[in-house]
């Protein structure tokens, strides 16, 4: 596969009053051409401020990447002007979010939102955009395109905005799409609906995704690789089935047992993760996991677990895989 994108040793930082915020600290990962990536991790991570920053969607000031590269089909996107990144939005990476009524226009027509974009990047006529909405509103899975495209935001239900928003931001065929949280706002059922639709339309337009999630649950079906974010640090990197199946990060082993999954055939108990994130004006030197990890060793509050190569994709960032660190029992792989 090709790489489409490389995030290499990426630092963001939110300048306060309090002091500085270190929301992403040192990130690492790339995206193949065609391929899905989730990035997963609670709330407060730093996983929106990373594809925000792809974007160069974070506010700065106060936000600023203070260090590393985006580079994104040969080019550095850190190093690009606002005007230069405006060509880049919306036509070759284009993002979606949980609450599509905060990013579709209420006063403007479903159609002409999705011809702003083709008018705008593509050099189409009036006409040749229309036609390109209908079938773009047709590919969502919107019944009724030519009526659809003539209504208003508000007459569409909360998974047809979403459906509308996806047309939207596909409609210029970019070459990324960075989709934040975009079913969590909607009931599991049309949840299913809509990421069964993303996997389809990445198949047939090749299109890779991002896909920015608090919940497992929602990327075991979709995501091909899934990077595990903790405390603005990547702690567990793998394939999906390196991270559902044979999981190493006792945080990672909290999210498995704490979130539902869509296709869940076991009715297993679900286990909160105790405690908080730890504080980003002063993260912890050590592991960022250590406040809340069963597992934890005096060496694991003074050093940061550097990282570990599990299988050909799958890395780990934990003192448990030290040789001398004592065996425990993988509550994913061996049961509880
Ligand atoms: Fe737990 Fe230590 Fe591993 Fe961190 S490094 S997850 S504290 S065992
Ligand atoms: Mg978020």
């Amino acid at each position: 596969r090709d790489r489409l994108l490389e995030v290499k040793d990426l630092h963001v930082s939110f300048d306060t009053y309090a002091g500085e915020v270190k929301a992403v600290r040192g990130v690492d990962f790339h995206v193949d051409k065609g391929e899905t990536l989730a990035i997963v991790g609670e709330s407060g991570c730093g996983k929106s401020v990373t594809a925000q920053s792809i974007m160069k969607l974070i506010p700065m000031p106060p936000g600023r990447i203070k260090k590393g590269s985006i580079i994104f089909d040969g080019k550095d996107l850190v190093k690009f002007t606002d005007k230069q990144m405006e060509s880049v939005r919306g036509r070759e990476i284009s993002m979606i979010f949980q609450d599509p009524m905060t990013s579709l226009n209420p006063t403007m027509k479903i159609g002409k939102q999705i011809m702003e974009g083709l008018i705008k990047h593509q050099n189409m006529t009036k006409k040749e955009a229309k036609e390109r909405a209908i079938e773009m509103i047709k590919l969502v899975g919107i019944p009724n395109p030519a009526k659809r495209v003539e209504q208003y935001p508000h007459e569409f239900s909360g998974g047809m905005r979403q459906r509308a928003m996806i047309a939207i931001a596909l409609a210029c065929n970019p070459k990324l799409l960075i989709a934040d949280e975009p079913t969590t706002a909607l009931d599991v059922t049309i949840q299913a609906q809509i990421l069964d639709l993303m996997k389809e339309l990445q198949n047939r337009l090749n299109t890779s995704i991002i896909m920015i999630t608090h919940d497992l649950g929602v990327v075991a079906n979709i995501a091909h690789r899934i990077v595990v974010m903790y405390a603005g640090k990547i702690i567990e990197s793998g394939t999906s089935d390196d991270i559902f199946f044979n999981p190493q990060h006792p945080y990672t082993w909290g999210l498995l047992q704490s979130v539902p999954r869509l296709d869940a055939a076991n009715k297993e108990k679900l286990v909160p993760i105790l405690g908080q994130p730890p504080d980003l004006f002063k993260p912890p030197v050590g592991c960022p996991f250590a406040a809340r990890c069963d597992y934890a060793m005096p060496v694991c509050k003074e050093y940061y677990p550097e990282k570990t190569q599990i299988s050909e994709k799958h890395h780990v960032h934990c003192w448990l895989q030290h040789e001398m660190a004592p065996k425990v029992k993988n509550p994913i792989v061996e049961g509880r």
